[in-house]
């Protein structure tokens, strides 16, 4: 106890403790905070399209949870694999374009399960410095030789390209658009880089799939790169309903030896009932329409934009994921708190999550959200930012 309480000390000391806020309400782009609090506009849930709390993903969810039971008490590969689970599966892969798919119970098993699957002492895997943890954490799972390039740096990916050519196989790992920047990896030239170096190119596409491109696939749809990307890792716990799951889609023999060998899904219980049922209607509703995914890109358009004419500088390019760069660490807590005291629920983020000096409040706008949402939200910053001197 006294060891761990020591090491508690040493977090909240360095200033990197991170507490969590509660919300009294469903997700949604206005909630209720536990103890008060009614009526916060929230600029900081990955529900994307505003599917979580949804009345047809809710319904789907409930009725699936009738039907099919509260879970399986089981692996799949035991007796775990319930019709739904498979009705999901095919979803997933034509959704994507892809020849099949596997769930998995997060986006970060999928991650986890991956690579030591597919790669061995054999092969080697490039992967971009500022990739999720999940795949960082994935990559070390595995044995085989691995290349870190720089964040979205071609001729660094070009350069451990060209070192990693002894190998048998090479698969290049980035993620589709990052979370701390709101960038978007350049997927054309990583593709094309593979095809001249003959490489794999796997992305993941958690903040990208269900609201980038025309139809919202996703990062390879937006960048016209569908068919030369190989693997998807993706997440039904962020666009897709928000409850939870991850899964992989791509080539079947690929899928086919993941359900033999990937550890994540061999030795972990089936996705709920609940969970597969929310999700699938998610999937139904953008194969409908592309109109939900269209309409979160005009309201981020309107943030980037109105934000960029008060003065601010927001990080990255034509993605939900608004980081409002202010550097100082202090400065990004301190307005985070000031807008909330104003009803804008937003995030401070500052060193070892972001580099040193590079402090900022991350904004992440929604389908859900209205035109005057989005207002009040560039008024609130405008004030504060004044306030403490972020703006002249
Ligand atoms: N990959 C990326 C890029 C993410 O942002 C996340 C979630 O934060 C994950 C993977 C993990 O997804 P899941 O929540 O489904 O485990």
């Amino acid at each position: 106890r006294r060891r761990l309480e020591s090491e508690l000390e040493d977090i909240r000391g360095a200033g990197t403790w991170k507490s969590e806020r509660v919300i009294a309400s469903r997700q949604g782009p206005h909630l209720r905070l536990a103890g008060g609090g009614a009526g916060i506009i929230n600029f900081c849930a990955n529900n994307y399209l505003g599917l979580s709390s949804h009345p047809e993903v809710i319904r789907a969810a409930v009725d699936a949870l009738v039907e099919f039971g509260a879970g399986l008490s089981s692996v799949r590969f035991i007796c775990g694999t319930q019709s739904i689970h498979k009705d999901l599966e095919e979803k997933i892969a034509r959704f994507h374009q892809r020849e099949d798919a596997i769930l998995y119970a997060s986006c970060f098993d999928a991650n986890a399960g991956i690579f030591e699957a597919l790669l061995t002492p054999e092969d080697a895997v490039l992967s971009d410095e500022l990739n999720h943890a999940s795949i960082i954490d994935g990559i070390r799972l595995c044995k085989a030789n691995k290349y870190r390039y720089k964040h979205m740096d071609m001729q660094d990916l070009e350069a451990k390209l060209k070192e990693a050519q002894r190998h048998r196989l090479r698969l290049v790992a980035t993620d589709g658009a990052f979370s701390m920047d709101g960038d978007i990896a350049p997927l054309r030239d990583i593709c094309q880089l593979a095809q001249k170096y003959d490489a794999l190119v796997f992305i993941d596409e958690c903040h990208a799939t269900g609201f980038l491109g025309p139809n919202g696939r996703g990062t390879d749809e937006l960048l016209g790169v569908m068919d030369k990307v190989t693997i998807i890792n993706s997440t039904l716990g962020k666009a897709l309903g928000g409850a939870a799951g991850g899964y992989t889609t791509g080539p079947k023999p690929l899928i086919d030896l993941l359900r033999q060998r990937s550890r994540p899904y061999l030795f972990s219980n089936s996705l709920p009932p609940a969970v597969v049922g929310s999700a699938s209607k998610a999937l139904d509703l953008l194969m409908e329409s592309n109109a939900i995914a269209q309409s979160m890109a005009a309201k981020t358009r309107r943030f980037r934009s109105k934000m960029t004419a008060a003065g601010f500088t927001i990080s990255g390019k034509d993605h939900p994921i608004c980081p409002v760069m202010l550097g100082d660490a202090r400065l990004a807590s301190v307005m985070a708190e000031d807008m909330l005291n104003r009803g804008i629920y937003v995030i401070g983020f500052s060193y070892p999550v972001v580099p040193k000096g590079t402090a900022r409040i991350r904004v992440q706008v929604s389908a859900v959200h209205s035109d005057e949402d989005i207002d009040r939200c560039v008024e609130a910053f405008t004030e504060v930012g004044r306030k403490h001197g972020a703006l002249s």
